[in-house]
């Protein structure tokens, strides 16, 4: 299946033929999850993208938003990881940063979304001269108002780019300890292939130490020794992305056994072409086989859909009975890192919907 350039936009394929949504897609965009991996910087729609350019005096190396999103098409996490790094440029201020926050909140509040680990990468803006009470700040402010503006909780995770050095990620570590961020998790993130997890041991005991949760990427285009690695060496309690634990049965048993969660995101592993297309993605297999997964969006003004979006066309491929509907979305629950009466909360919601 080939996702649509523009997100918010209900994909053809599964409405109705009056055009309008088929009941059981309404109910499955309404369905109460908590959102694990989303990067607040992948959530900058092209729209937007241009209206801060023009706020802040800044000329885009494209005609128009036309030739924007055709830039879209991704041949792997590097060709996407270029275009994500270059638009983050129109990210100037604290109001920049807002903005780009409360417009996935607003969108992410209609796709059943009732709390949102945010991820943000600190370092992408320090390398562009942005200081971190800037990016920081920003999106804390934001999600400061996000519970009685939208309805969702939300937690903030500084995540690392494991491209770059560990001495570089131990700074800034340092430095967010320092100024008191708001952040409830560390997360490592970016080009995985020779990146392995055990490059950061020390950043993730330091993290331990101060008292943060730990999550990281592993097994989305690197192999499922990775996935070893930062659960082993980092410690870590949730595994973002993770599919290519099906290369590794004895893994695969372990990861059953500890209930250890994988945030997955079908759309992104389509169109990064971790998979070829939505058919072929292992989450049918990985529910079978009694793994611990749950549906994001990753950067979702990229790859094509918000949580909802991912459900519905999963949906539409795999027909999802509503038992797997309802577990994928108590395994979003359950493995986030909300407090256990927020839990219960968003448990009973999904109970009685
Ligand atoms: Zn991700």
């Amino acid at each position: 299946m080939e996702p649509t350039q523009n997100s918010d936009q209900t994909q053809p394929d599964v409405m109705g033929d009056d055009g309008a949504l088929p009941v059981a897609d309404k109910a499955l965009r309404r369905l109460p999850v908590a959102e694990l991996h989303l990067h607040i910087e992948g959530t900058l729609q092209p729209e937007l993208i241009f209206e801060l350019a023009e706020r802040n005096g800044m000329e885009l190396p494209y005609a128009g938003l036309e030739e924007l999103r055709g830039l879209y098409e991704f041949t792997d996490l590097q060709s996407f990881l270029d275009l994500y790094y270059a638009n983050m440029a129109v990210l100037q201020s604290e109001q920049d940063f807002a903005d780009m926050t409360r417009a996935y909140l607003a969108r992410a509040a209609n796709a059943g979304v009732r709390h949102a680990e945010i991820m943000m990468d600190p370092q992408a803006h320090l390398a562009r001269g942005i200081p971190l009470e800037t990016c920081v700040n920003g999106v804390a402010s934001a999600l400061a108002t996000s519970v009685e503006e939208f309805g969702i909780s939300t937690l903030l995770i500084a995540a690392f780019l494991r491209d770059l050095s560990e001495e570089s990620a131990l700074e800034v570590l340092e430095e967010l300890l320092a100024m008191n961020a708001p952040i409830a998790a560390i997360g490592l993130d970016s080009a995985e292939v020779g990146n392995p997890p055990a490059k950061f041991e020390r950043l993730f005991a330091r993290a331990r130490e101060a008292g943060l949760r730990l999550t990281a990427h592993a097994g989305e285009e690197g192999p499922a020794s990775y996935i070893l690695e930062a659960l082993d060496i980092l410690g870590v309690e949730r595994i973002d992305h993770g599919i290519r634990c099906m290369e590794d049965p004895e893994l695969v048993e372990r990861l059953v056994e500890d209930r250890i969660p994988l945030t997955v995101c079908p759309l992104s592993n389509v169109r990064l072409r971790a998979v070829d297309t939505l058919a072929d993605h292992p989450l049918p297999a990985m529910l079978a086989a009694g793994l611990n997964v749950s549906v994001n969006s990753d950067d979702p003004a990229y790859f094509g859909g918000y949580v909802d979006d991912n459900f519905v066309q999963l949906n539409a491929v795999f027909e999802l009975s509503e038992f797997d509907q309802a577990r994928l979305a108590a395994n979003s629950i359950h493995s986030s890192f909300a407090s256990e009466e927020r839990k219960a909360e968003l448990l009973d919601e999904l109970n009685g919907s």
